[in-house]
């Protein structure tokens, strides 16, 4: 059976074009979807999955939900949205189901996706990140056909830090979908088998030393794009809290909760060695052989792509996007 996953907003039936919200980010939540999202799911999606991807037009609009669910064969579908507000400070994202019914574990699993990357606001019959609505076309005609449908709201495109994570982390944010939707993930970037991922483990016996003063941040997403700095966390032994998603939440107390860190910035400087380059977009680079992990992932990097050439499509502030591989590097890792 399949998973329908619906962009929302779209072409509408009078041959106009809905872009839906935009804030921050300006292509306006169908595109965004259509052009980031989903090529981005694409890669992820496991072997033998059953998700169906559906852009072609605006289906609340169209009013057909019911059948298109039919034509597909779905046996549940996802739509997804960001949301926008006036006021900048809203944020985090949420899970849309018919205000009658709890969530079921589908639900679930998205909320869970949503929070770990920016966060959930709203609860419904005692599940935070669950918003009961009974005033949306398409929340109102699958209750009324029988079809499993929930609305993801991403977080909002309007909050800098949301967008932000919604854009730059597209490709963590489509596979942690990709894992709730299918309960598994391919890394066509690593072309490694599927394998569940470490739980992150809270307040170990393990202690981390930081060898000068780096960021402190509030979350792991934080401390990974170094964005929101909180604090500096000053040269010291720490206990390791948490760890999640390569970054560290080092604490002073054992078993408390302290700063976020991204390990990558505790390093010595080391003279010339460390000297920023400057990268530009269009440039050939090599990924050294040196080079360990991508820099928006937990993957390794194989052998096979090291010391060959590629083009720059994007630079970032710590790394640049290699065209060839859609993989994110380190600048220290290429040259
Ligand atoms: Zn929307």
């Amino acid at each position: 059976m399949v998973h329908l996953v619906i962009a929302g907003h779209g072409k509408q039936r009078n041959g106009t074009f809905d872009p839906g919200a935009t804030g921050y980010i300006k292509k306006g939540e169908h595109k965004y979807v259509v052009e980031d999202l989903f090529p981005a799911i694409k890669r992820h999606l496991p072997k033998g999955h059953d998700v169906v991807l559906f852009s072609k037009y605006k289906v609340s609009n169209y009013g057909n939900i019911a059948a298109l669910a039919k034509e597909y064969k779905a046996s549940q579908i996802t739509e997804i949205h960001f949301d926008a507000a006036a006021a900048e400070s809203a944020r985090g994202g949420h899970v849309i189901v018919h205000k009658s019914f709890a969530p079921d574990k589908a639900d679930l699993a998205l909320r869970d996706a949503i929070k770990k990357m920016v966060g959930v606001r709203y609860s419904h019959k005692g599940h935070e990140g669950i918003s009961g609505r009974d005033n949306l076309y398409n929340v109102n005609a699958t209750a009324k056909a029988g079809i499993t449908y929930r609305l993801i709201e991403l977080g909002f495109g309007s909050n800098k830090r949301d967008a932000d994570i919604l854009t730059k982390q597209v490709d963590q944010y489509a596979k942690e979908l990709v894992k709730a939707i299918t309960g598994k993930v391919s890394d066509k970037q690593t072309e490694q088998a599927s394998k569940p991922q470490a739980k992150p483990s809270t307040s170990t016996s393990k202690t981390y030393k930081v060898v000068k003063s780096i960021a402190g941040y509030v979350n792991a997403a934080d401390a990974k794009s170094r964005k929101n700095k909180k604090t500096t966390v000053k040269s010291n032994t720490y206990h390791v809290y948490k760890e999640s998603n390569g970054m560290i939440n080092v604490s002073a107390k054992k078993g408390s909760p302290g700063s976020w860190i991204n390990p990558a910035d505790n390093k010595k400087s080391t003279g010339s060695a460390s000297k920023p380059k400057t990268f530009k977009v269009g440039q050939k680079v090599k990924i050294k052989s040196s080079a360990k992990k991508y820099s928006r992932s937990t993957a390794s990097i194989p052998t096979r792509y090291k010391n060959k050439s590629y083009t720059i499509q994007q630079v970032g502030s710590n790394d640049v996007l290699i065209k060839e591989l859609y993989s994110w590097i380190r600048k220290s890792d290429v040259q």
